[in-house]
């Protein structure tokens, strides 16, 4: 059994498209990054990359390569998935925190469990969402940034 953690925070622009989780979710603002910005995928990749002891998305996908510009991170995520299935990995689960003024996500949780456990190839209750506002305080509170934790427990071959 291997643990990994990822965490990560974008900031949020007017005008963009919110993804977040894989999924575009109707909002006035979108997050920014290189990628689509998705914090949540974002995370979920990083912590899948502490459980192979692979290091972090930005050694994987540096953000002044062009090739990563704009890109889904749905296709970040397939790469590690791919580098996953090498190593014959098996997520045993997925527990994820995501940190969030508005809009209220828990209405789009079904929508991104499903998203989410295909993209994983896990059944969906291995997998579990949870949405904490920042209760109004800093850039979180204040709607300038998105942020998301997300803890993985994964089986490995020893080796
Ligand atoms: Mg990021």
């Amino acid at each position: 059994m291997r643990i990994g953690l990822g965490y990560d925070l974008h900031r949020l622009q007017e005008g963009r498209e919110l993804w977040l989780g894989g999924v575009k979710i109707p909002f006035e603002a979108g997050l920014l990054g290189h990628s689509d910005g998705d914090c949540l995928l974002h995370a979920l990749i990083d912590a899948l990359l502490g459980a192979l002891g692979e290091g972090d998305i930005g050694q994987h996908f540096p953000n002044d390569d062009p090739r990563w510009a704009g890109v889904s991170s749905v296709k970040l995520l397939e790469e590690i998935l791919a580098l996953f299935q090498e190593r014959h990995g098996k997520i045993i689960n997925i527990d994820a925190v995501i940190i969030a003024e508005r809009p209220r996500l828990q209405p789009y949780f079904p929508q991104l469990k499903l998203k989410l456990a295909g993209l994983l190839g896990i059944p969906p209750q291995r997998l579990n969402l949870k949405a904490k506002t920042s209760e109004g305080l800093g850039l979180i509170g204040g709607g300038q940034a998105m942020a998301a934790w997300v803890i993985a427990l994964v089986e490995l071959p020893n080796k």
